[in-house]
């Protein structure tokens, strides 16, 4: 089965998420769990949550088609004690929360160098992050999103991808999202068939489909290797519809969900009508 949605507005409280989702017809959703521009988020209210988990059972959502996201501000490779300290802090709170609602991932951005420290350094960060984070925590994976590698971000390689779930003790508690716009940005072509077949073919070598949790399908608006992050709607940026139509015809995509972040909100519906169109 293919899970097709979009990073839905959750304003007014989590439980508005999968309303917004089921109003576009998505039958897959990402959502943040607190605001994501600040550090500190009030805890969720027993209402909130029981109304998130009774609207999920009714519009049919089950936590394999959703995907958490977490707050800009955390990096979890970060040079200055302080800042390592308090993403730490907030990253395992985001995670609690997704346990209180019932949600088994959270998908997040590995982390920035800054600058100051090494790649390799940096990503150590990163892994033992995630490793306070499970032991903290029961059951929430950790799901790292591949980046455009813009500035000092890690993860536009899937061998930093590798490097850090090497470095994480529960294998079983770590994942990937691979985010097309990312992909494509960081030098990995998927705007032709070969080069579509080859980076998947890198990813399964490298890192592996069994820790594939999810998938943003963004067009973009920057070219190949640009390492710059600006996506666009499906079919309007550089990548083309065709890429689209692959992952929707590839059973290597079921089963997880799979989120626009397109910036056009009012081409959700169509663009997710478009993707069920050509599974
Ligand atoms: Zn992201
Ligand atoms: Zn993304």
């Amino acid at each position: 089965m293919k899970y097709i949605g979009a990073h839905v507005s959750a304003s007014g409280g989590v439980e508005n998420a999968p309303v917004n989702a089921h109003a576009i017809g998505a039958t897959a959703f990402a959502l943040f769990t607190k605001n994501q521009r600040q550090w500190i988020a009030p805890p969720l209210t027993r209402q909130s949550i029981d109304l998130f988990k009774s609207r999920c059972v009714e519009f049919g959502y089950k936590s394999s088609m959703i995907l958490p996201h977490d707050s800009y501000l955390i990096n979890l490779g970060s040079p200055d004690s302080d800042s390592l300290q308090k993403s730490r802090d907030t990253f395992i709170d985001e995670m609690k929360r997704c346990e209180q609602l019932g949600l088994d991932r959270l998908n997040f951005h590995p982390g920035s160098h800054l600058g100051k420290i090494s790649e390799e350094e940096s990503m150590k960060l990163i892994a033992e992050s995630i490793n306070i984070a499970l032991q903290e925590t029961s059951s929430v994976i950790a799901v790292i999103e591949n980046t455009s590698g813009q500035g000092s971000n890690l993860g536009f390689k899937f061998e930093h991808l590798k490097y850090i779930i090497d470095l994480v003790h529960d294998k079983a508690r770590v994942g990937i999202c691979i985010d097309t716009c990312h992909a494509f940005t960081a030098g990995y072509d998927l705007q032709s068939k070969e080069g579509f077949s080859k980076t998947f073919s890198d990813f399964e070598r490298i890192v592996g489909f069994k820790y594939l949790k999810g998938m943003h399908l963004n067009d973009t608006k920057k070219g190949l290797g640009s390492r710059v992050d600006r996506h666009e709607s499906l079919g309007d940026g550089m990548l083309g519809i065709n890429t689209f139509r692959w992952i929707m015809s590839d059973t290597r995509f079921d089963n997880i969900p799979l989120i626009l972040e397109t910036p056009d909100e009012s081409k959700w519906e169509k663009e997710i009508t478009f993707l069920k169109s050509i599974i």
